[in-house]
Formats: C-alpha cells, structure tokens, sequence
C-alpha cells in the first residue's frame, strides 16, 4: 500500500490533498490556514530538519514523498530530497514553472534585498507582495518614499507604510483598483508563477510600471518533477487503491 506524505502549504497542494484518502498526510508549516474538510490526515508544524524529517518518514512507513511547496520554500524542497534519501523512499516533485514576461513589460531581476533597496531608489510608491519579509525594514524607508505592503495578515504599519492583510486569489478589477488607489509606480513580487497572484502582473503591464522581481532559488533534483497538478495525479494513478 502506497502511504504518502505531501507537504504543501500553497493551492495546488491542497488540490492533491483533496484527492488523497486516510492513510496518507497532507504537512503544512503552520503559517497558513489548516484545512478541516480533507479525508487524509493532516499533520501541521516543523520536522526539525532533514533528519528529523527522514525519522518522521521511515516512523510512519511512508514509501513516497510529494514536495508540493512553494517555488521560494527553498529550505523544505533541500530536506524533502534530502531526508528521502536518508530514509530510502522517492521525492516526486511539483515545480511550478515560472512566469514569463511578455513584450512592453520591464521586469527587473533582483538578487535580494539590498539589491531591491538600490532599485527602488528612483520609485516613490512600490507595492511589496513578498510576503512578511519587507516587514522587517519598516524603519528603513527612505523619505520620500510610500510602501504599500501586501502580506497574508494586516498588522500596523507606520507613517511610511500601509500594510494590507490579504490572501488569494487575487481578481483583476480589486487589483486594478489598488494600483490606481494608492498610485503606485512600482511592483515588487517573486516568480511564484501562480495564477492566482498572475493578474498584478497585468496590471503592471497596463500601468507601464516596472516590476522588480526577485530571483528564484535554485531546488534540488528531484527523483521526479512535474509542472502541473494534473500530471503529477496521473502518474500517481489512484493512491487509495494501490
Ligand atoms: P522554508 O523556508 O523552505 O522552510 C522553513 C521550515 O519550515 C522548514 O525547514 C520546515 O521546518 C518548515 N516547513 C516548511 N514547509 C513545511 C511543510 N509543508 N510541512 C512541514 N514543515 C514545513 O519555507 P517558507 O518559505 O518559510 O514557507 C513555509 C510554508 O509556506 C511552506 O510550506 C510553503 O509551501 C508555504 N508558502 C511559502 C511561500 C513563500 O513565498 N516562501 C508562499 C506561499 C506559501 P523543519 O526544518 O523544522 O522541518
């Protein structure tokens, strides 16, 4: 019997979580909401490294690890294929691929944060959607300059940043409308390559703005990728029954 252990935390996880019976675990981090309406276990919280996550696997008689993680959970992917050879079962992975620009867009690769502070330099009211990360540097906004920053929960910002709490799907009228709203003339976001938060991109696009997009991190090989959920689904035929 097939028993397996998918660690997630984005949409396309979850999608495979659906399908998956009790004998199998759906793993989150714990920073996102933990669904409650799923017919496999789910399992919320750190493992304590490769190693701890390679007991956890061979403990439980898992025989295949799914990585379904973000692109940018760069840390989760490394101990996924790492703690799966430790414990001897196959990692199957889903990559999403990445957003592509299309013509009249300027997008701007950036290497990391103080790289995005030298970019930023000529802009005056940049939308962050990195997530918590910017949260950080709230006392480094250099005057004259305006963030809004988008994240998953609001918290307070100052008298130089906005901080709106919201999650995806992100539809494209409500993201025109903050664009115009607080006039932006920068977005700064990752390659997530979601289509959820794609429709930002296209407002960037009508705007004429630049985008400042943060450089994925490179994912160890995996005994298996896939680039879609279907795919990944197909070759995994029916897990229940096996
Ligand atoms: P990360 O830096 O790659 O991982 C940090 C640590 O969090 C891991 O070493 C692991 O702790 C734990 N962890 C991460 N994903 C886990 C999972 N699915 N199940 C159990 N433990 C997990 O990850 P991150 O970038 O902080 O992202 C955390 C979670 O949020 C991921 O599941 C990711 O899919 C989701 N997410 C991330 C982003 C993003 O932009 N990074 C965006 C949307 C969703 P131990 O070492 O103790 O096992």
């Amino acid at each position: 019997m097939t028993r397996i252990l998918l660690l997630g935390g984005v949409t396309e996880a979850l999608a495979i979580a659906r399908t998956l019976g009790p004998q199998h675990t759906y793993s989150l981090a714990g920073v996102g909401r933990v669904p409650s309406d799923l017919q496999c276990q789910v399992r919320v919280g750190g493992y304590g490294g490769a190693e701890g996550l390679a007991r956890y696997i061979s403990e439980q008689q898992i025989s295949l690890l799914l990585d379904a993680t973000h692109p940018y959970a760069a840390q989760i992917s490394a101990n996924a294929v790492a703690a799966a050879a430790l414990a001897g079962v196959p990692c199957w992975a889903l990559r999403r691929p990445a957003w592509q620009p299309q013509a009249g867009d300027d997008w701007r690769e950036i290497a990391g944060w103080d790289h995005l502070m030298q970019a930023l330099r000529p802009f005056k009211r940049p939308l962050f959607t990195l997530g918590r990360e910017p949260l950080q540097h709230l006392d480094d906004i250099p005057p004259g300059q305006f963030w809004t920053l988008r994240a998953l929960d609001s918290c307070p910002g100052n008298e130089r940043c906005e901080i709106i709490g919201a999650r995806g799907p992100f539809l494209l009228e409500d993201e025109r409308q903050l664009f115009a709203r607080r006039d932006i003339d920068v977005l700064i976001s990752k390659n997530s390559g979601s289509s959820a938060t794609e429709p930002k991109l296209e407002v960037a696009r009508e705007r004429g703005i630049p985008v400042l997009i943060l450089k994925r991190p490179v994912l160890p090989e995996a005994d298996r990728h896939f680039g879609s959920v279907a795919e990944l689904l197909l070759a995994l035929g029916s897990p229940d029954k096996t």
